[in-house]
């Protein structure tokens, strides 16, 4: 939230109280407040019970608040009054025979949230009959079964989530579910859908897995076309793979489909985040279709069989190369009791040599290390630079073009199997989900780059 502090009015006590009575401006009011800085339009909002009581706290139309010290008004306009409206209306799911089933697990994140006028603060909140209440179009599509499974931001998703979810995935696979939705933070969705695409193998129908960068009382919120785009490709699509479901372009125009091991949020505040790196996206989705944008994937089957593989190393850390890195960074992890070391390094895949010390010491103790690259597309090659080879011989191993957290969570899904090194080794070379492929396309690495005729001849290939 931004402050608009202005002292230069002492006439009053500063009370952001006493000011919105002597202009009679009680909150939702919709007003204009006229500051010596110049006015803002917005609805006023209670005092949430941490703030001072010598802001105004203003939702902007754009959706964001700001706080006006109460002594910079000069005026105050009204323009109107809006109800608050704490709750989404519950309305039952109708049930429909025909339809396929899908489940929604929820863990919570900006798409299960609204905001809580009462500390000001996106909170996370999960209801059916609220999600329903609010995007009638998902009935559609299917019957649609939910279930919170957590209710945290997505930094606080880790080992003991990403299992719990993969079973409760098992789960309902079992009980026939014909596709399951996961609603997760944006932030480290690409963590979740990598670990699950290792921990959740063979599964015969659609897992997407949908969040939203704009919380939904927002009016360019995101959250609704997302989850309306994820449940229909969990209802109707043959794509039988984890999944991420977001904002293809910057418009609302259509979703993509990325694969779970290939997808990165690569945006901090733009809706179009996700972007599938090394490759190009599954499909592209929108309310009436769902188009492939390539022929290779898992297809949806009529059974009900899937592989749960729930485990995770916890003692597994990434390090992203710096130039003038310390090896102590690299040694305190060994102390620590790490296991497994994954290292994000520069260009090809290095290191600086007074790292190669720490190394000799990783190798030693039987910490495994595995390298990725920070340019995120293409491959480690380690034997172009002697630097690359002289890692090679201290047991660094190159992890193709693996992302560097796909390669961390497959590290600790790896080391949680087994601790026999070798055995890790095969698991991490082995691809399960597309996390390693052969090659990169050109015309992946070109999409969305700005206005490049060859881009633009891509995508409107794609374009109806
Ligand atoms: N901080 C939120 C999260 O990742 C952001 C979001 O959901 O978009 O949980």
């Amino acid at each position: 939230m931004t402050i608009i502090n202005e002292n230069s009015f002492k006439g009053y006590s500063g009370n952001a109280l006493e000011v919105l009575k002597k202009f009679k401006a009680p909150v939702w009011s919709e007003v204009e407040l006229i500051t010596a800085k110049g006015s803002y339009k917005g609805l006023i909002l209670p005092r949430s019970e941490t703030a001072d009581n010598l802001h105004i706290v203003l939702k902007m139309p754009v959706g964001y608040n700001i706080g006006i010290a109460a002594r910079s008004i000069v005026d105050i306009k009204i323009n109107g009054f809006k109800e608050a409206h704490y709750k989404i209306p519950e309305k039952e799911f109708p049930y429909d025979e025909n339809k396929p089933n899908v489940k929604l697990l929820g863990t919570g994140g900006t798409i299960a949230s609204r905001l809580d006028y009462r500390t000001g603060a996106v909170i996370p909140a999960f209801s059916p009959g609220e999600l329903y209440g609010s995007v009638p179009e998902l009935a559609d599509y299917c019957n649609l079964h939910t279930e919170k499974l957590y209710g945290v931001f997505s930094e606080n998703m880790g080992p003991e989530q990403w299992i719990g979810t993969a079973k409760a995935i098992g789960k309902e696979i079992e009980n026939g579910a014909h596709g399951i939705v996961i609603g997760h933070g944006t932030d480290v969705m690409h963590h979740t859908s990598a670990i699950l695409s290792f921990m959740v193998q063979n599964s015969p129908v659609p897992i997407v897995m949908v969040g939203s960068q704009r919380s939904s009382d927002r009016p360019s919120s995101d959250a609704a076309l997302n989850l309306i785009h994820a449940v229909k490709t969990a209802a109707e699509s043959d794509i039988a793979e984890v999944m991420v479901c977001m904002f293809g372009p910057t418009s609302d125009q259509y979703g993509l489909l990325h694969r779970g091991t290939r997808v990165r949020k690569m945006h901090s505040s733009y809706r179009s985040t996700f972007r599938t790196i090394g490759d190009i996206p599954i499909a592209k989705v929108d309310r009436e279709s769902i188009t492939p944008l390539r022929k290779d994937y898992k297809k949806r089957r009529k059974d009900k069989n899937v592989e749960i593989n729930a485990v995770f190393e916890e003692k597994v850390s990434i390090v992203y190369y710096y130039p003038n890195m310390q090896p102590d960074i690299i040694d305190s992890l060994i102390d620590n009791g790490y296991k497994g070391i994954v290292i994000a390094g520069t260009g090809l895949g290095h290191v600086n040599k007074p790292a190669y010390a720490a190394l000799k010491r990783a190798q030693e103790k039987n910490v495994a290390v595995y390298m990725t690259v920070q340019t995120l597309w293409g491959y480690v090659q380690m034997y172009v630079y002697e630097t690359g080879r002289e890692m090679l011989q201290l047991g660094v191993v190159p992890a193709a073009n693996m992302l560097p957290e796909v390669a961390y969570v497959k590290l600790g899904w790896a080391l949680g199997q087994t601790g026999d090194l070798e055995k890790v080794k095969e698991i991490m070379l082995t691809p399960v989900a597309g996390e390693t492929t052969e090659r990169e396309p050109s015309n992946g690495y070109l999409i969305y780059q700005g206005g490049l005729p060859e881009v633009e001849e891509f995508i409107s290939k794609y374009r109806k």
